[in-house]
């Protein structure tokens, strides 16, 4: 895969690269212009890129076609998946693990977010807790890897449990696809959030994936696209990116020993080298391209700024979120204190990553985190 030497790109899970193959795609088929809701041909060709596409993000993610509603990215997915069901009587309260990404915790209420123990992964014992007292369904919304930090929680426990006491589970797996493997079905998931860009397509288009026959009102309305599921024009170019870069990833070695060693050797190097620094969710299963590294006395804003001056893009915490220097809520939540969390960056590998990033990083990196680690 081509990959640009110039710069240093360890910020996969803010963002991917357009994978060749989807750019290929995307370029002949950039005139297709039919409105996929048009009976004539440019209609009708425009419907089967949709539907094509369709059927290899099904395949990609373990489920059947009709179970994907596709939506504008991962924030509305989750959105649709919370207010959807809500709203639709599936289920009368929302919970969520702390540690979600706000397009989650946006529609939960503080109280109903459940801890999550010094590893990061989810107070099964507090979720029951509390599921014991709801009297009507409860939705749990939990993510399959934290895009922060790369922790996996506890998903099948999670469903286990959902079952026990008749609750509803979604699963944010915007992180997984080509990192972890996925599959709706038999994780006996209800609801599960995808989204194209990363994983090598284009921002902009995601799916909610659903259970067969589980009612959810649409989120915005005013229109019968995707079964009457979610309205409005489907973004015909970004759904073919999508349904193409889910069949890059079924159909290609992904290379993921390959990045898991590039980032186990970058964080040999930092804790052989800065005994200050600390690898956040070293010791529990975490995603193999993530590194989250807090050191003391390091704000991330300059560690980041110094990267950038150096060719290495980096995040502070999470992506969505670098930009403000609140600390991460993900790291909070992990009983990590605020003078420590604004000291974590983020480092994700991907496909396009060699050995010379990590020296690159390093290079970069060491001289102002010795210099200056308390
Ligand atoms: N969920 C997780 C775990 C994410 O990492 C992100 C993006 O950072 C989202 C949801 C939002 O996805 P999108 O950028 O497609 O709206």
């Amino acid at each position: 895969m081509t990959r640009n030497s110039e710069i240093s790109y360890l910020d996969y899970n803010a963002t991917a690269p357009v994978l060749p193959s989807v750019a290929r795609a995307v370029a002949d088929h950039i005139s297709a212009f039919g409105n996929p809701s048009s009976v004539h041909r440019s209609g009708r060709e425009a419907r089967s890129i949709v539907e094509a596409a369709r059927e290899s993000v099904a395949e990609l993610a373990g489920a059947n076609a009709q179970d994907i509603i596709f939506t504008s990215g991962g924030t509305e997915a989750n959105a649709l998946a919370i207010r959807g069901l809500v709203n639709a009587g599936a289920c009368g309260s929302v919970l969520a693990s702390a540690v979600e990404h706000p397009s989650v915790l946006a529609h939960v209420n503080k109280e109903d977010q459940i801890a999550v123990n010094e590893g990061g992964q989810i107070d099964l014992r507090a979720l029951e807790g509390i599921l014991k007292t709801r009297e009507s369904p409860v939705l749990i919304s939990l993510m399959l890897a934290n895009n922060e930090t790369g922790i996996l929680q506890p998903i099948a426990e999670t469903v286990q449990l959902a079952k026990e006491y008749g609750a509803l589970v979604h699963c944010d797996a915007v992180q997984a696809p080509g990192k972890v493997p996925i599959n709706f079905q038999s994780s006996e998931l209800d609801a599960m959030t995808l989204s194209a860009h990363k994983f090598g397509g284009l921002k902009g288009a995601g799916a909610l994936v659903l259970k067969d026959g589980l009612p959810i009102a649409p989120d915005i309305f005013g229109g019968g696209q995707e079964r009457g599921r979610r309205a409005g024009t489907e973004n015909v170019v970004g759904i073919l990116a999508f349904g193409s870069a889910a069949r890059f990833l079924m159909s290609a070695e992904m290379d993921l020993a390959r990045i898991r060693q590039l980032r186990n050797r970058l964080e040999a190097e930092i804790l052989g080298q800065v005994p200050q620094a600390r690898i956040v969710g070293h010791d529990v299963e975490r995603l193999g391209n993530t590194c989250c590294v807090i050191v003391p006395g390091v704000s991330s804003e300059i560690q980041l700024m110094k990267l950038d001056l150096a060719n290495v893009a980096i995040s502070a915490g999470s992506a969505c979120s670098s930009g403000k220097v609140a600390p991460s809520h993900v790291l909070l939540a992990m009983g990590i204190d605020s003078v420590a969390a604004k000291c974590a960056t983020r480092i994700s590998f991907g496909w396009g990553n060699v050995d010379q990033d990590v020296d690159r990083f390093l290079h970069a990196w060491l001289p102002l985190v010795t210099s200056q680690a308390v």
